[in-house]
């Protein structure tokens, strides 16, 4: 399976996106008057048609008003704010060497330090025909080289909150040009406690621009932050839950606690050709079920927040390059990645958060493309799956796992005949999981678009991420 980096191909345009996206907007990225410039890109990208939230959102910006849209990743949000961001800056555009003629024109604030990269990657891609700067800052990496590359100049900068109030301490940014702010993943960043320092860092802002924001939520604090910040916001909202919907299979495995090691292993052979992502609760969790998985010669990384940024880069790019078949997970470190075409997710442990459900299982089916989320659900988390059947609006039937013989007790010993019996139980309990001609049972989520504050409880602050 073809995991990359942001970009996707031509061919793997999903067909059920194409399908919105001809019955919805029958419109063009030229229609949206972008310049050839960034439809140059856009096309080397292998991007043919606007997503709906692009249809949506790049005229209003064009437009200069602010935006504040319901939209999470997934949906093509990144290119609805930077294309327009770059349009309306090509007359700044300029080769000079100077610092003073790249002054910082738009700040990307966003949660977690992959999505801050993948962002700028994104905003690379799209500008790589024209004349303006970019560069991400975030924490866990020497501020040194990110100095001097902020020293040179660079007209978009894209920036986890903590490390950009670190630069704005030691003078070494000046937000005083800035005429584009956006709040990517708002709600996020209000769960990580990041709410302070968004507000020192407006601070620090012209009154006078342009601000959007986007969030998958809009619980009170993001509507006061949007009364405060936005003026006269447009509201856009786009249902990714229908996109959900067609394209990933939820799955609810009833599993003992104790049986889920096994079980997973059997999912994880079931397809030898794919790779899968895993979520457990816990950085220790997440460690132990590596160590497990490559005991039973299943090669695993692990991506949390106790992990240094370089090994979280690593694991990523390990796994983007189908170096290792699964990645574990927690849910702060797997927020916003773009993996393409990951056809499954596994949710070893339920999260605690239902929300974290919908975008844990929003890994996969991403842009369209087909996908399965298969839970793992142990006696003791059936509270939580019914938090998610509340949250979700729909009912999850616990189904037995398909059970093969091939345990990963007994995986090290294995004779060569029982491999080969192994092999047919494989074969089979692939079948099981992966049948061949019955069409895929699909249950849509009904997305809440705001959660009623009683329902979630707060989830604690996260400081070591987007710092
Ligand atoms: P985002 O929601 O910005 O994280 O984007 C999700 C994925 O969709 C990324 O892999 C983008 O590269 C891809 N994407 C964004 N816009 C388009 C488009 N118009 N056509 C095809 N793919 C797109």
């Amino acid at each position: 399976m073809g995991i990359r980096g942001v970009l996707p191909r031509q061919a793997s345009f999903p067909t059920e996106l194409q399908r919105i996206l001809r019955t919805q907007s029958h419109m063009s990225f030229e229609a949206l008057g972008l310049a050839p410039d960034i439809l140059r890109a856009l096309a080397d990208a292998g991007y043919s048609q606007p997503t709906p939230i692009q249809a949506q959102a790049i005229p209003v910006v064009l437009s200069g008003r602010d935006v504040m849209a319901a939209a999470q990743t997934g949906t093509g949000k990144t290119a609805s704010f930077t294309l327009p961001m770059l349009q309306t800056m090509l007359p700044h555009a300029n080769t000079s060497t100077s610092p003073a003629r790249h002054p910082v024109r738009a700040l990307i604030l966003a949660p977690t330090r992959e999505l801050a990269a993948q962002v700028q990657e994104n905003v690379q891609a799209y500008s790589k025909y024209v004349a303006l700067r970019s560069t991400v800052v975030f924490g866990g990496m020497s501020i040194d080289p990110q100095i001097a590359e902020l020293r040179k100049g660079v007209e978009i900068l894209v920036a986890t909150p903590g490390r950009l109030l670190d630069h704005l301490q030691n003078k070494s940014v000046n937000l005083s040009q800035v005429e584009f702010l956006v709040l990517d993943e708002a709600d996020r960043m209000l769960d990580m406690g990041f709410m302070p320092d968004i507000r020192r860092i407006l601070s620090h802002l012209p009154t006078k621009r342009r601000t959007l924001l986007f969030s998958a939520t809009f619980p009170e604090e993001i509507k006061k932050l949007c009364r405060d910040f936005l003026n006269n916001p447009q509201t856009i909202e786009v249902a990714r839950q229908n996109t959900t919907a067609e394209t990933v299979t939820q799955l609810a495995y009833r599993v003992a606690n104790e049986q889920k090691r096994r079980v997973l292993v059997d999912i994880v052979r079931a397809d030898p050709t794919s790779q899968v992502l895993v979520f457990t609760n816990t950085k220790i969790g997440a460690n132990k079920l590596v160590r497990d998985l490559e005991r039973a010669g299943i090669s695993a990384t692990a991506i949390h927040s106790d992990k240094t940024q370089q090994a979280r880069i690593q694991a990523l790019d390990d796994f983007k390059a189908d170096k290792v078949k699964v990645m574990v997970a927690t849910d702060i470190a797997a927020r916003g990645l773009d993996i393409d075409e990951l056809p499954c997710v596994v949710n070893f442990d339920l999260p605690y958060n239902a929300e974290d459900y919908v975008h844990r299982i929003g890994r996969t089916g991403r842009a369209g493309a087909s996908g399965k989320a298969i839970s793992l659900v142990s006696p003791e988390e059936k509270r939580l799956l019914t938090d998610i059947e509340k949250f979700i609006k729909r009912e999850l039937p616990l189904e037995s796992p398909p059970l093969s013989e091939v345990g990963m007790e007994s995986g090290r010993q294995r004779t060569r005949e029982t491999r080969k019996e192994s092999e047919e139980a494989r074969v089979e309990s692939r079948a099981a999981l992966f049948p061949p001609v019955q069409p895929p049972v699909t249950r849509s989520i009904t997305r809440k678009r705001e959660i009623p504050a009683l329902l979630l409880p707060p989830r604690q602050a996260v400081g070591n991420n987007g710092d």
